[in-house]
């Protein structure tokens, strides 16, 4: 059959497999590419029947050689070709008419890497899932393990300084069973992170006392803030009702993660708490915290990371503070967990302020029940020296120059004993108190803090003489 309207050369040329075929399925020009895929020669493949190279498609029913129908192979998507050797390849085929009313074209594109890539596409996320599987069942079982005998070791130690008088041995032991408490907070953390990579972390629904929680959040953190000289200030919304249905245990976790870090990374200065109330629609209360510190802060870049996990902003920084790096990620994931989202505003050296919301549901008729028996904020709020307050201080100020001499003898103090990290971090809050002085003085610091960085005795001491004498200058003896 004459086939005039085919420019072979063009044919031959394209990549897809061209078949012409007639009514009764009969071959009657395959181009290059079918040959060269099909390995048969060109005057063989002319002389097969689509029939034979769709075998799938048209099975042998007994002594008779299948008939050939177009419409078993038309619009079918994928399907399998065979070579003369009776291999087979995927391809993805279409039928298409032509000019003359008894002859048909199927183009047809081998996609055997490309089917081969989606098996192993499967196959890699199959494995992963499979990874992940193993990897949350090896941590679940070892974190179990691990908590048994530090649980073990907490019970004895309490114990034991039941029964222990000496000081210097009650020290030793505070010491050991602070340090299970760590470790098992890890351990917790290491746990509630698996569990929430995989999906299994549920969040519960139950009554608590809202400010009964907040009241134990912060008395949880007030003696380290004691401790630290910091001042904390706690405002807490009192329209927010006392009665709240959700996971209190989490929301604690939360709020004991972002205020533990805003502890540790502060070394002078001020740690606050904020909670409200931002909606109630029906049962449905929305509340608001704020934990803001005036500690070492975090740059842009490090910001990015921070609720990846595994991050802590540098490797220094573990090795300063410890920590996995986990915390935020799992407080990020569980705030979401709880229909809210959670935010940084921060600036290096000057402090950090994370922010998030979390949806809970409030009982009608314990509301009602609420009485006026509110937690005494008082007691933890210094009204005297509130945050805004003091980021009004002024260089100069006598509160400003207490603050500045209190820092200042820590300073010379770390420089001496070579505690570097410690002298950075005091710098960069003496680099605060002086920020409303002026820029030399500014200057000085920030050249003592490089000094210090490079941990070098002799200049920081120097730098620190310098500064120490500006600082008289402007405002008198220190
Ligand atoms: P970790 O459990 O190790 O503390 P987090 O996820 O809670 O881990 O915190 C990760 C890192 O984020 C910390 O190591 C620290 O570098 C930084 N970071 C978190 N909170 C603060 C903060 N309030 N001020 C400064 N840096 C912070």
């Amino acid at each position: 059959m004459e086939l005039e309207w085919l420019n072979s050369q063009i044919v031959d040329g394209l990549s897809e497999l061209v078949l012409v075929f007639d009514e009764k399925g009969d071959i009657l020009f395959g181009n290059q590419t079918a040959v060269e895929k099909l390995e048969y020669k060109r005057d063989e493949l002319t002389e097969c029947n689509m029939t034979q190279i769709f075998r799938q498609d048209f099975p042998k029913a007994g002594e008779h050689a299948p008939t050939f129908d177009r419409s078993r192979i038309e619009g079918r998507g994928e399907l399998a070709m065979y070579r003369k050797n009776s291999s087979c390849f995927p391809v993805n085929a279409r039928v298409l008419p032509t000019a003359q009313a008894d002859v048909c074209v199927l183009l047809a594109e081998d996609v055997t890497v490309l089917r081969d890539m989606k098996l192993r596409m499967r196959e890699l996320k199959e494995e992963g899932q499979e990874n992940l599987r193993r990897r949350n069942e090896f941590t679940a079982n070892v974190t179990h393990e691990l908590r048994t005998p530090v649980n073990g070791i907490k019970g004895h130690v309490s114990t034991l300084l039941n029964e222990v008088q000496d000081a210097e041995q009650r020290r030793t032991l505070d010491i050991v069973l602070y340090c299970c408490e760590n470790m098992l907070a890890i351990i917790n953390n290491i746990l509630d992170f698996s569990k929430l990579e995989t999906g299994k972390f549920t969040i519960e629904e139950k009554e608590f006392d809202f400010y009964q929680m907040m009241d134990r959040v912060i008395a949880t953190h007030s003696a380290e803030i004691h401790k630290k000289e910091l001042r904390l200030s706690v405002d807490v919304d009192k329209k927010i009702p006392q009665f709240l249905i959700g996971d209190e245990l989490r929301l604690v976790q939360v709020l004991n993660n972002l205020l533990s870090n805003a502890v540790k990374f502060t070394m002078a200065g001020s740690v606050s708490v904020v909670a409200g109330k931002t909606m109630q629609t029906g049962d449905e209360v929305e509340l608001f915290f704020m934990v803001k510190d005036s500690g070492i802060g975090i740059s842009p870049q490090e910001q990015d990371k921070l609720f990846q996990s595994f991050s802590q902003v540098d490797a220094s920084i573990t090795r300063r503070f410890g920590g996995t790096g986990l915390g935020l990620a799992i407080t990020k994931q569980l705030v979401e967990l709880m229909h809210g989202d959670i935010h940084l505003e921060s600036e290096k050296g000057k402090g950090s302020t994370f922010s998030f919301s979390v949806k809970l549901r409030t009982n009608q008729q314990a509301d009602e029940k609420q009485n006026e028996v509110y937690v005494d904020w008082s007691e933890y709020t210094n009204k005297e020296n509130t945050e805004e307050e003091t980021g009004l201080l002024q260089f100069g100020e006598p509160e400003n120059r207490a603050e500045l001499k209190k820092r200042m003898d820590k300073l010379v103090l770390s420089i001496e004993m070579g505690a570097w990290d410690k002298a950075e971090m005091l710098a960069s809050t003496v680099k605060a108190l002086v920020e409303k002085s002026d820029d030399d003085i500014k200057k000085l610091v920030l050249r003592m803090e490089m000094a210090i960085r490079k941990c070098n005795y002799d200049k920081s001491m120097a730098m620190y003489e310098n500064l120490k004498a500006a600082i008289s200058e402007r405002i008198g003896e220190l």
